[in-house]
């Protein structure tokens, strides 16, 4: 069954909002066994919506759009499906209740534009909006099924999983089902990464398969399979995922949507270890990360962000004499940040950063892009340093994830 996803929206053409809508659908859709060959997007004018819509039916046989179903003038891909499709447009009374029962429920007055959405081309099928207002729609011809739905993602979202992929696969008896793993490398390049799994890259079949996707400093290794069961096609995946790991298993850090942080945070807390951080080139950006995980009091005290020499030795203590003799960018004061913020705030583990961000600030032999990382704990202080290139905001995002690595090294050693 060839599926085209087509998004309706003046807003998409001009890049005002991002559409996230076709990524989504495509993605389950081709996990719910379908086809996705085509994809469009087209803004809210009825001549060329019309045309957009003629090329879809004439291609796919599966036409899936969305957006347009609102009460406003402008939401017109409904009716100009059904004109194309001959159509004449119905009041469904159902759909009215419900709608009118939504305004109610919030309090709200209906406006007659409301009425609008209730309006379902002859013979279609609705789909009840769990999540607003403009419900779903099918409409079956000889050749072709359209399916309807709103722009709003959460709205979109629900009634693809709950009621039309259920609804397609019954109808098309489609079985099959493709599923994909995403394992996510980081400390190593795109090329060496390569050349370590190169052999099973060159040697892979079709089923399964295997793709690498560079995502800035991370490398995420897409792992796809068919299978006639969700159960089959895990299995292959799980066979090719062990051929990669045995190359390149410590690099990976976490798969599908782990971030390093969150995969760091979960450790920290099943361990029961607590940890504070002493920032200077990277400013709190590894701090911010690890409070972006929810539930990251379990584990973190407390972080100081040491700009100056006198808060290095103030608010962490640094000696002076280790600032003095070895400057702010260097393996003894990156330690020294480290021991203090660890022994000041009590806790199991302390990381220091000191480094040069750029792009001014550069010395002697010490170019922009050195970064010194320490981590301290019971086994000892290791500092670790890092020649990165690029500019300023690469290089500290870079040096917050290559703390975040460094630290889930540290306690898997522990
Ligand atoms: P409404 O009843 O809210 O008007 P609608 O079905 O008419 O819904 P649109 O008017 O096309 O849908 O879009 C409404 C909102 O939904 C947009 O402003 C946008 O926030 C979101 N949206 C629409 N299409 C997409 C898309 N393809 N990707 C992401 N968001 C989208
Ligand atoms: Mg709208």
């Amino acid at each position: 069954m060839i599926v085209e996803i087509v998004t309706t929206g003046t807003e998409l053409l001009l890049g005002q909002i991002i559409n996230t809508n076709a990524p989504y659908m495509a993605r389950r859709l081709n996990e719910a066994g379908f086809d996705v060959l085509f994809q469009s997007t087209v803004g809210d004018n009825r001549a060329r919506m019309a045309q957009v819509l003629a090329a879809a039916l004439a291609r796919a046989d599966i036409v899936i759009t969305t957006g347009g179903l609102g009460p406003t003038q402008g939401d017109i891909t409904k009716e100009v499906a059904a004109e194309l499709l001959g159509r004449p447009m119905r009041l469904h009374a159902h759909s009215l209740e419900r709608i009118k029962s939504f305004f109610a429920t919030r309090k709200l007055t209906m406006t007659d534009n409301n009425i609008r959405q209730a309006m379902i081309p002859e013979g279609a099928l609705v789909l009840d909006n769990e999540r607003g207002t403009a419900p779903g729609v099918v409409v079956t011809t000889d050749k072709n099924t359209v399916v309807h739905l709103p722009g709003p993602p959460h709205e979109m979202e629900h009634m693809l999983e709950n009621a039309v992929i259920p609804y397609l696969r019954d109808r098309f008896g489609v079985q099959g089902t493709i599923v994909s793993k995403v394992l996510r490398s980081f400390g190593l390049g795109e090329s060496s990464l390569e050349e370590r799994i190169k052999d099973i890259i060159k040697g892979q079949g079709s089923n399964p398969t295997i793709a690498l996707l560079a995502r800035s400093a991370e490398i995420h290794i897409r792992l796809t399979a068919k299978g006639t069961t969700q159960a089959e096609a895990e299995e292959l995946i799980a066979g090719l995922e062990k051929k990669v790991r045995e190359r390149i298993g410590e690099y990976i850090f976490g798969t599908n949507e782990d971030t390093l942080e969150a995969v760091v945070g979960r450790t920290l807390a099943e361990r029961r270890l607590t940890l504070a951080l002493a920032e200077s080139c990277t400013g709190g950006l590894i701090t911010s990360r690890i409070t972006d995980v929810p539930g990251s009091s379990a584990y973190l005290a407390g972080a100081v962000v040491c700009y100056s020499s006198e808060v290095k030795q103030s608010a962490v203590g640094v000696p002076a004499d280790i600032l003095a003799a070895h400057g702010a960018v260097s393996v003894e004061t990156a330690k020294a940040l480290a021991d203090g913020i660890r022994s000041r705030f009590g806790t199991d583990l302390g990381i220091g950063v000191t480094g040069i961000a750029g792009p001014g600030g550069a010395m002697p032999g010490k170019p922009v892009g050195l970064v010194y990382i320490a981590v301290a704990g019971k086994n000892g202080t290791f500092c670790f340093e890092h020649n990165l290139t690029g500019l300023r905001g690469a290089i500290r995002q870079r040096t917050a994830l290559a703390a975040l690595n460094h630290l889930r090294h540290y306690i898997a050693e522990l």
